[in-house]
């Protein structure tokens, strides 16, 4: 086959176009990539090689690195997996996942302190691009007999021709940029140089990295290929070894190697399983949420699994449930076959033991920050608290532990979050409740009608504002530390009143509204389910209340998004029996029970309690026209 010519996807122009006049000022991470490329088609050959051994060479794995300064080119040679012509097309000619440039773009453009992005959204080849201006890459796909050369100068094309390669690998040629101290290009010929890169970024790759410089002896005209003998890297697998030997340091950049996150990690855990099953596993919190922490599509490397050392996966999802997705870390078993696939893993004894453990441990440790720092504790709780509530949901097993660890706004002091045990701590005796209300905001709901009673009385309700409380707290929460949750917002609210109305104070109030509110029941039982006397509202002429056994609306809503049929459940509409509104709509009422200002009054009061409680009116238009005429006969 002749060289052919083809076209860089769009996308992976405008890419290449960001690297070459690099916004990263970081340019040594350009080998970092390369280098864990290498070591995941090593990776994924020894893989492969579990049941086609044929496909395994007879020299090392191992990854090797020549350098040669007068020529001014760094090569990178794998005997890895390879790519075949298809695959070089693929991988090299365009970006898998989509929305990964607009991600990289709007980052570099709200100047983002230290988006080292290029590895987590899988562009980590074209970073070479940052420190070369021309690529070449020779590889063999093993089990193939032929070999590819892939070349560019990264200007919108690339080529491809058949070549010659003894065997399956890659050999990636880069003609390296003159070293520029001022745009952070080093001299990536030097031995020094890459000795420094390797060793911060590459240390525990699995793969010994060799190195090869061109040396030039006295007396000698011609310049010799040196190997250095040891490898660049440690190469040792951190989690093998005692805790108390291995430096903060070294924990750190061991989670920048696996999770390709520059950001030191908020925590670490290395923890061993022992008994029947053996396993060690060594977990990270990051500090901060991954953008696609919401987009289950996307990949995210989690957790990866090896057996007795040897890469098994990346992302074994098995370990770790979904509301713990935010765990990195790598787990090594001892127990179990190499040759197991990810079919076989979801009803593995050994691996679900595992996951029992590390979720108990992972549970442990951030109840173990919130007593130790709690600031650092609400660091995390800010980023990851509303995944960590998805554990609520129904047919987990960890609520109790959960619970724990749950955080939230409160109608108490407005500026912090308050833990729910600090807040039982702080429940007065004859409270038997724990008080909460659910909603969009904090705002929205510090200036609901429904807490006025709550307030009235000095009793602290809690705020909850992310999307699945609606979820957990409409489950049904279990009872934590004896006391229940109650909805300021829905049922019956009983606040002991003793001390004010007795009881046959408001049988009487009941007594008398009772014509009144039955014929507001009739104007509104389109939109209501019952009128009823309230007792919880005691400067707000009404408010909305969702009955006992209903879905919250925002649940409702929520519900409808995702396209499910929810039945069209009616909210209950109290109103304030002390309220002026209230009085003068009865003196209304006693007069001509069939005046039509009573309709209209209980749709605004209706209106009113839609807007208090956050909620949209059906018919805005309808409700303004009726405010207007109002507020006009008022001036
Ligand atoms: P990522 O590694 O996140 O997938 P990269 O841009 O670093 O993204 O690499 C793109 C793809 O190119 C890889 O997924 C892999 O399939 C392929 N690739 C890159 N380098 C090599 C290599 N040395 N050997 C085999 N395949 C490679
Ligand atoms: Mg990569």
């Amino acid at each position: 086959m002749a060289t052919e010519t083809h076209e860089f996807q769009a996308e992976v122009k405008k890419l290449l176009d960001l690297m070459i006049h690099s916004l990263y000022s970081n340019k040594d991470v350009f080998l970092r990539e390369l280098i864990s490329n290498a070591s995941d088609a090593l990776d994924r050959l020894r893989f492969e090689g579990l049941t086609q051994a044929e496909l395994l060479p007879d020299e090392e794995l191992a990854i090797r690195l020549f350098a040669d300064s007068e020529a001014r080119t760094l090569i990178l040679e794998d005997n890895g997996i390879g790519m075949s012509r298809a695959d070089l097309v693929e991988n090299l000619g365009t970006i898998a996942r989509s929305g990964t440039l607009e991600f990289l773009r709007d980052a570099a453009a709200s100047g983002e302190t230290s988006p080292d992005l290029i590895g987590q959204f899988g562009v980590g080849f074209y970073s070479s691009f940052m420190v070369a201006d021309q690529v070449s890459v020779l590889s063999r796909r093993a089990g193939e007999e032929t070999a590819t050369l892939w070349s560019t100068d990264g200007s919108g094309e690339y080529s491809l021709e058949e070549a010659k390669r003894d065997s399956a690998g890659t050999t990636i040629t880069l003609h390296l940029k003159p070293a520029d101290g001022e745009d952070g290009i080093s001299d990536y010929s030097e031995e020094w140089t890459l000795r420094q890169i390797v060793t911060r970024y590459s240390d525990f790759v699995s793969y010994p990295i060799r190195l090869t410089t061109m040396k030039q002896e006295e007396g000698d005209d011609l310049a010799k290929a040196v190997e250095i003998e040891e490898p660049l890297n440690s190469m040792k697998a951190i989690w093998t070894r005692p805790a108390s030997e291995v430096s903060d340091e070294e924990y750190k950049e061991f989670y920048s190697h696996i999770t390709h996150d520059h950001e030191e990690p908020l925590l670490h855990l290395a923890t061993a399983l022992e008994g029947t099953f053996e396993a060690r596993a060594l977990l990270y919190l990051p500090s901060r949420a991954p953008m696609d922490l919401y987009h289950r599509e996307m990949a995210h490397r989690g957790i990866q699994l090896y057996v007795r050392r040897v890469f098994i996966m990346d992302e074994c999802r098995d370990l770790m449930p979904e509301y713990l997705r935010f765990v990195k870390g790598v787990v090594d078993a001892e127990d179990l076959s190499l040759n197991v696939s990810r079919e076989m893993l979801q009803q593995d004894r050994q691996i679900q033991a595992i996951r029992k453990h590390l979720v108990k441990k992972v549970l442990e440790s951030l109840k173990a920050l919130k007593e130790e720092d709690e600031e650092k504790y609400l660091g995390f709780w800010a980023q990851f608290g509303p995944v960590l509530k998805e554990g609520l949901l129904p047919f987990d097993e960890k609520k109790e532990r959960i619970l724990e660890l749950v955080y939230a706004a409160t109608t108490g002091d407005q500026a912090q979050l308050t833990s729910l045990s600090d807040y039982v701590d702080r429940m007065g005796e004859d409270q038997e409740a724990i008080y909460y209300m659910t909603g969009s905001s904090r705002e929205v709901l510090a200036g609901s009608p429904h807490l006025e009673a709550f307030a009235e009385k000095g009793l602290e309700v809690l705020l909850f504002t992310d999307p699945v409380d609606e979820v957990w707290l409409e489950q049904m929460p279990p009872d934590y530390r004896e006391k229940k949750f109650q909805s300021v917002g829905r049922g019956e609210i009983d606040l002991g009143s003793k001390d004010e109305k007795d009881g046959e104070e408001s049988n009487q109030e009941a007594e008398a509204y009772k014509d009144l509110i039955q014929c507001m029941g009739n104007a509104l039982q389109e939109e209501v389910k019952e009128v009823r006397l309230s007792n919880r509202l005691k400067q707000s002429p009404s408010c909305l209340v969702v009955d006992e056994g209903d879905l919250s609306p925002q649940l409702e809503a929520m519900l409808r998004q995702a396209g499910q049929d929810v039945p069209d459940r009616k909210p209950i509409l109290e109103v304030n029996p002390d309220h002026a509104i209230l009085k003068r709509l009865q003196a209304i009422f006693e007069k001509d029970g069939t005046d039509a200002r009573l309709s209209e009054f209980s749709e605004l009061l209706f209106g009113q309690a839609v807007l208090a409680g956050g909620g949209q009116l059906t018919d805005p238009g309808t409700f303004t026209r009726k405010l207007s005429g109002l507020m006009e006969k008022a001036l």
